[in-house]
């Protein structure tokens, strides 16, 4: 059982050591079974303080290792992950509500971005620029930022931290991490491991407790030298502004509104099998989920009716049972909002095709749900669900499908299924999107740019870009040669 851990630690990382707090502390529970995991410290300012301090004061050392033996780090990182990957998944499981299978997965792509950067670092170069004056060299040459503080979600407890620690690990930064207090446990696993193979003390650091108070703490700080965060797109404006002070680099992994968009000449089984995978994993809880569904007239009785009989076979329960594809919200605040946007559609003349209840299992769970005849009017068309609710709106021609696509703040991934090569290129110099999957619905990998324009947020995560973010670049400029 999770419980029996050895990753399940009730305690912060700070300075390569365990603290336990004497008074305060955060609860964490399964939102499959309401099951008391175990606590968290709450800790606040003086704790982040030190924690900072603890990653100052390791940021000259550790950035000095040879970039050979940093490398060796993080290799075996990685395959401490993969070693202890079915603890690791049944840890997140068990305080996320993820089945199990998609747990494991996120262990190892998680993995996968800590071994992704350490190959990508031996490609880091600088430049060397062609002097317009004789008798002088000009360089280009890319240094660590500093110490980095990291704010992370709990959709993803774990591979969102990856992300993160991958890029700063491979060039050298210390780091503060304040994970969701909601799954606390995935990311302090991090810390074990990082202990466990060898990083020096103080390069990785976790504290738990308030938000914004560790966040004000960690923005207000001259010594932490970037923030990079995933969340919601509300506390990422707030967190730019703090930066503003001290002028950090920020990296912001935000909210999304992705649409969905079927025309008339797509493979419909290829269709609907992205949908399934691009609406429902992590029972809709991706920032990447499919948000909003446009289907071309010729195609939608089919596409509506195929997707209605496909959700209904999808298995829902708590993430350890066998052949599970659907797990709970993550709380119930989270379960209030579903239900109430349903609700909304509903009153406004949206058709159920299949589920639209809350599920017989509780309070933290929402029935797999189909609806069609959405119309712009509904909440659902324009707020990010974050539920297993697929919101369906039909289309006549590309121009209005575009335009209706676009017409939202956010920019993060979108998804076209369609066999019309030509429109492809159109799509892609159209669609107001950082990511886009054409006839595919699960687009993420460690070898590609992730991120979002517009106010889905700054600056990518993952691919040769995820390095750059971690990277002040000098210009040197040598005379008198
Ligand atoms: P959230 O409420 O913004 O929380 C994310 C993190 O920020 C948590 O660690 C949270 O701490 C912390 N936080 C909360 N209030 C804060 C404040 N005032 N100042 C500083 N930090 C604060 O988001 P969420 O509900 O956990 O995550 C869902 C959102 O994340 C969705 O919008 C989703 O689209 C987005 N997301 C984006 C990506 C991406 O890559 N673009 C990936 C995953 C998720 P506590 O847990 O202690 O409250």
């Amino acid at each position: 059982m999770t419980t029996m851990s050895r990753y399940k630690i009730d305690a912060n990382f700070i300075g390569g050591e365990w603290k336990r707090s004497g008074d305060k502390s955060i609860t964490v529970t399964n939102p499959a079974t309401g099951e008391i995991l175990g606590t968290v410290p709450s800790f606040g300012a003086t704790e982040t303080r030190e924690a900072i301090s603890a990653a100052y004061k390791t940021f000259p050392v550790y950035a000095a290792m040879p970039l050979g033996e940093r490398i060796a780090l993080m290799r075996k990182l990685h395959d401490a992950l993969l070693d202890n990957r079915s603890e690791l998944a049944a840890l997140l499981t068990a305080e996320q509500g993820k089945p199990l299978a998609e747990a494991a997965g996120e262990i190892s792509i998680g993995a996968a971005y800590i071994l992704w950067f350490a190959e990508e670092i031996r490609r880091a170069k600088g430049e060397i620029i062609p002097a317009a004056t004789p008798g002088r060299r000009m360089m280009v040459t890319h240094h660590p930022v500093g110490v980095v503080g990291a704010i992370t979600p709990w959709n993803f407890p774990s591979s969102m931290l990856a992300r993160k620690l991958g890029p700063a690990l491979a060039v050298g930064c210390t780091t503060v991490v304040k994970p969701a207090s909601q799954t606390p446990y995935s990311a302090l696993a991090w810390g074990k491991l990082a202990e466990e193979v060898g990083f020096p003390a103080g390069t990785i650091n976790i504290v738990t407790g308030p938000p914004r108070e560790i966040a004000e703490t960690l923005m207000a700080d001259k010594r932490v030298r970037k923030i990079t965060f995933t969340g919601s797109t509300n506390v990422g404006k707030i967190l730019i502004r703090q930066s503003a002070d001290t002028v950090k680099k920020v990296s912001m992994e935000l909210g999304g509104n992705a649409p969905f968009i079927v025309f008339d000449d797509a493979d419909l089984n290829q269709a609907i099998e992205g949908a399934l995978v691009a609406k429902y994993r992590n029972s809709g809880q991706t920032c990447v989920c499919a948000n909003r569904f446009y289907v071309q007239s010729g195609i939608y009785d089919a596409f509506v009716k195929k997707l209605t009989q496909k959700t209904q076979n999808l298995i829902v329960g708590d993430g350890t049972g066998a052949g599970v594809d659907q797990g709970p919200l993550i709380d119930e605040s989270a379960f209030k909002k579903v239900s109430a946007l349903v609700d909304d559609a509903k009153v406004k003349g949206a058709t159920i095709n299949t589920g639209g209840h809350p599920h017989h299992l509780g309070r933290t769970w929402y029935e797999p749900t189909v609806i069609s005849n959405v119309t712009t009017t509904m909440r659902i068309a324009t707020e990010e669900i974050f539920g297993p609710v697929a919101a369906i709106m039909c289309f006549e021609n590309e121009d209005d499908v575009i335009e209706a696509a676009n017409d939202t703040d956010f920019g993060l991934a979108a998804y076209v299924y369609t066999n019309n090569m030509v429109r492809v290129f159109r799509m892609n110099d159209r669609l107001q999107y950082g990511m886009i999957g054409i006839n595919e619905g699960l687009i993420t990998t460690v070898e590609t740019p992730f991120g979002g324009i517009k106010e889905s947020g700054l600056g990518k995560e993952g691919g040769s870009q995820g390095l750059s973010d971690y990277l002040d670049t000098k210009y040197i400029c040598i005379g008198g040669i």
